[in-house]
């Protein structure tokens, strides 16, 4: 990964428990919470429990079961949360050019209002 895992990150310190959040699902892959600045009138972030900085970093360290464990529950979390229908939108930033602001994995899912066009 460009960064490296920051075990003082924000979201660390939140899978911890050292700083609370609003969950909204847990198991033993992943978390999910609230966003603590919403872009969009439903805004949660999914995070796998491993220490991973991004996609990459992910894919090329995870094994497949847990891979697989974190992805169904974003899929889960969407279902759960009622955004099937009409919709939501998937994003992940990734490093400086991607905008990456926490150096660890994250998925956010928005959602609540027509989200409009958007290529990058
Ligand atoms: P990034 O820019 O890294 O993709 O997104 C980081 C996200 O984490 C931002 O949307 C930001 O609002 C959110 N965030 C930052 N600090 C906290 C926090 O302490 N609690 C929660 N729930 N979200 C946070």
């Amino acid at each position: 990964p460009t960064l490296p895992y920051d075990d003082d990150n924000i979201f660390a310190r939140i899978l911890r428990g050292e700083i609370p959040s609003k969950r909204v699902y847990e198991d033993e892959y992943a978390l999910a919470f609230h966003d603590i600045a919403p872009q969009a009138p439903q805004h949660i972030l999914v995070i796998p429990k491993g220490r991973y900085v991004s996609w990459d970093d992910f894919t090329a360290r995870a094994g497949d079961v847990e891979i697989a464990g974190f992805v169904r529950a974003v899929g889960r979390v969407a279902r759960e949360a009622g955004m099937v229908t009409p919709g939501y939108r998937l994003l992940s930033n990734v490093g400086a050019d991607g905008g990456q602001e926490v150096p660890h994995l994250h998925v956010h899912i928005f959602a609540g209002k027509p989200l409009g066009r958007m290529i990058a």
